[in-house]
């Protein structure tokens, strides 16, 4: 154990801090956070994973005086962060992009060393066209365990920094990559997978922690029939699904909420939605797709299913059921009930009974147009009609990206109130027969084919830089109502963190990081970060010092970030790990400011032919947006190719694109295509970029003229 204090003695320690057993019992729930300790060693801060920390040092009444204490830039990590930071013993852990580990002193920002796994050069191909993303790692007995891109889980030696052990965890074959924290549990590694949109088929992998053996794996949605069923669970799952649906890979890619309820010997699983988002190639009507957007709840020892429930039977909107679970235990109409709290994509935050997994209660905590309610009795949504889109287009709230995602929702268990980053926008969602053919054509390869169209429309557009307007939302989960609600001025921000010291905390995609009191959302303070925030911030203390830390990084793959993103924050600019206290009188060093315009490049001489542009812009749809940005315009995870030298010279775009000149940096080697198909892309940024050098329109204007609204 890597825990300096035994759980019981913690325990009684928080016991003596409360009034009265029966607060005690509505309170503290299964685990006790490092309270005592002051460190953050797991990804959620404690098994509970509340984000909630009993630090207070840092208050409503000094937060005020909050300052910089130290930054550091992370020099190889040129695009998005989205990682929690782990302290442990004045040590603080942080993740890059795609597995790299940077460890420092917690208390200086003194480099104590770095671990690069070169998880672009180990695959340039075979996962180019999924997520680039990488939430966080785990800590256990002395060691730090991090989960590259391309499927390798890796224990370090948390002192040295030295490999102990790699394990293949990804299925060769089987579609998908990692982005997701890997969680300890009690002697093992849990991690899942990432990849409904790409032909994936989600499956968890539970890893011995001292010897990096695979101890069980569960796949959340089943596969062919004909090769034999792995488990009970998934024949009974089978008898969901309808047509050919493996071929399609299924979905249900586990990739963020893993929750370990160490009380009841179970580890909860959020699924994604079923691939591909069109349903007539995987699902009858009356077919639900088990366990595409559910709950599953496993025994933590064998991997065994256990019960499950879904939030969204046959989904056909992408309202994954991945977002944090939060275990809690919670006074519900005169009785203590061991819960699980999830502010789901779908727009509903539910309440469900974890030793059984029967729904509790369930209220919308965002404009929700595709279910009326949630019917009590069976569990199951109550359906707007025309909310499905089988012959005619829709607009739906939430949108794809979710009310809430995957942005870190942290619970108080003091005061009950959960603190949650929602995303407020609709999707106009339409059948295609074009979308059919190309997912058809492609079936069970690496494409993000949906078999229908999809376009994210933010709720407002009079936001900063083309945003729209999102909200923090302090919810009461028993009364299934908000206790107050924060508009903000920019779209897709990031997770939060609250404290004794009642404030909540959180980072915004503006580059604002901002405290809010905790039980009103009065804003108190702020620090401009002059970069984007999507990571969720950690406290700490060391020698009776609290510490705030958060990384700032802002960018995304597709679907996680840059649907509605340009903040401004162009690849390259320095992303930064930055630590506050009290008091704190550093500086930034040359802060940068958000790029508001960019000046596209043109070669007046090049003629581009019509058909190739049209030709391009399909493929560059498919295969280019989610790193470079919708209609060409950088989201902040690669250059923006409208102004880059590369892309303007053909023979250097055609040998970065067939050579892979660029592996090194995150541009993965694209040698399957064509020329002609490496003609028509270039063709097709070259017109982009010459339409905004004639119109002048920044970013924003261009990303929202590419809407068909
Ligand atoms: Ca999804």
């Amino acid at each position: 154990m890597g825990m300096p204090m035994s759980r019981e003695r913690a325990v009684s320690r928080a016991f003596r801090k409360i009034v009265g057993v029966s607060a005690l019992l509505l309170t503290v729930a299964g685990r006790a956070a490092d309270a005592d300790t002051g460190n953050w060693t797991r990804y959620g801060l404690d098994g509970d994973e509340t984000r909630h920390s009993p630090l207070s040092q840092i208050n409503a009444q000094n937060v005020s005086q909050l300052g910089l204490a130290w930054s550091v830039e992370l020099q190889n990590e040129p695009g998005v962060l989205e990682g929690t930071p782990l302290e442990i013993d004045g040590v603080l852990y942080v993740n890059g992009g795609v597995g790299a580990i940077y460890a420092f002193d917690a208390v200086t920002g003194r480099a104590l060393w770095s671990y690069d796994p070169h998880a672009h050069e180990a695959n340039p191909r075979g996962t180019r066209r999924m997520y680039s993303s990488d939430r966080g790692l785990a800590y256990w007995n002395g060691r730090i365990y991090t989960c590259t891109k391309d499927g390798r889980m890796v224990a370090l030696d948390a002192k040295s920094g030295q490999v102990v052990w790699t394990t293949q965890f990804l299925i060769p074959g089987v579609s998908a990559v990692s982005t997701g924290a890997p969680r300890a549990l009690d002697g093992t590694i849990i991690i899942g997978t990432s990849g409904s949109e790409f032909a994936g088929r989600g499956y968890v992998t539970a890893v011995d922690a001292e010897t990096g053996k695979v101890v069980w794996r569960f796949y959340t949605v089943p596969g062919n029939p004909s090769k034999g069923f792995e488990d009970p669970a998934q024949e009974m799952a089978a008898k969901t699904w309808s047509g050919e649906w493996w071929k399609y890979g299924g979905g249900g890619a586990p990739w963020n909420a893993i929750t370990y309820d160490e009380e009841l010997g179970q580890v909860y699983i959020g699924t994604g939605n079923a691939g591909p988002w069109a349903d007539k190639v995987r699902a009858h009507p009356g077919d639900d797709n088990l366990f595409s957007a559910s709950i599953v709840a496993l025994d933590v020892k064998t991997g065994k299913y256990l019960w499950h429930y879904q939030a969204t039977p046959d989904d056909v909107w992408d309202y994954d059921a991945t977002a944090d679970i939060v275990l809690a235990n919670l006074k519900i109409d005169g009785a203590l009930r061991k819960v699980l709290l999830q502010a789901n994509k779908n727009g509903f935050f539910y309440v469900i009974d974890r030793v059984n997994g029967k729904l509790l209660s369930a209220g919308p905590y965002a404009p929700v147009t595709w279910a009326s309610k949630i019917d009590l009795k069976t569990g199951r949504p109550i359906e707007i009609p025309g909310s499905r889109y089988p012959d005619k287009r829709t607009t739906i709230a939430p949108s794809m990206v979710g009310a809430h995602d995957w942005q870190a929702m942290s619970y108080n268990p003091k005061t009950g109130l959960a603190y949650i980053p929602v995303i407020r926008g609709v999707e106009v969602m339409a059948p295609s027969k074009e979308a059919m053919d190309l997912l058809k054509r492609n079936a069970g390869r690496i494409f993000s084919d949906q078999g229908v169209d999809g376009v994210f429309r933010p709720e407002k557009r009079d936001g900063a830089q083309g945003g729209g307007r999102d909200e923090l939302v302090a919810w009461d989960p028993v009364a299934q109502k908000a206790v107050w609600r924060t508009r903000q001025p920019c779209q897709f921000n990031g997770g939060t963190l609250n404290t004794d010291g009642n404030l909540v905390f959180q980072g915004r995609t503006d580059g604002q990081f901002v405290a809010y009191t905790a039980d009103k959302g009065d804003r108190l303070w702020s620090f401009n970060a002059h970069m984007g925030i999507l990571a969720p911030p950690i406290t700490y203390t060391v020698q009776d010092q609290q510490y705030i830390s958060v990384l700032a990084g802002y960018g995304g793959g597709a679907g996680e970030s840059a649907v509605s993103g340009y903040g401004g924050w162009s690849w390259g600019m320095p992303r930064r790990l930055l630590t506050f206290r009290i008091g704190g009188t550093a500086q930034l060093p040359s802060p940068p400011e958000p790029v508001t315009h960019v000046t596209p490049l043109d070669d007046p001489s090049l003629r581009l032919n019509a058909k190739r542009v049209a030709a391009g812009n399909n493929l560059y749809g498919e295969i280019c947006t989610g790193c470079h940005g919708e209609a060409v315009v950088g989201n902040g995870n690669a250059p923006d190719l409208r102004a880059s030298g590369t892309a303007l010279d053909r023979d250097a775009f055609r040998k970065v694109l067939k050579e892979g000149l660029f592996v090194p940096f995150g541009m993965p080697k694209f040698d399957d295509l064509s020329d002609g198909e490496i003609a028509g892309i270039y063709e097709f940024i070259r017109s982009r970029a010459r339409e905004d050098l004639k119109s002048g329109r920044d970013g924003a204007d261009a990303v929202m003229a590419t809407d068909p609204q």
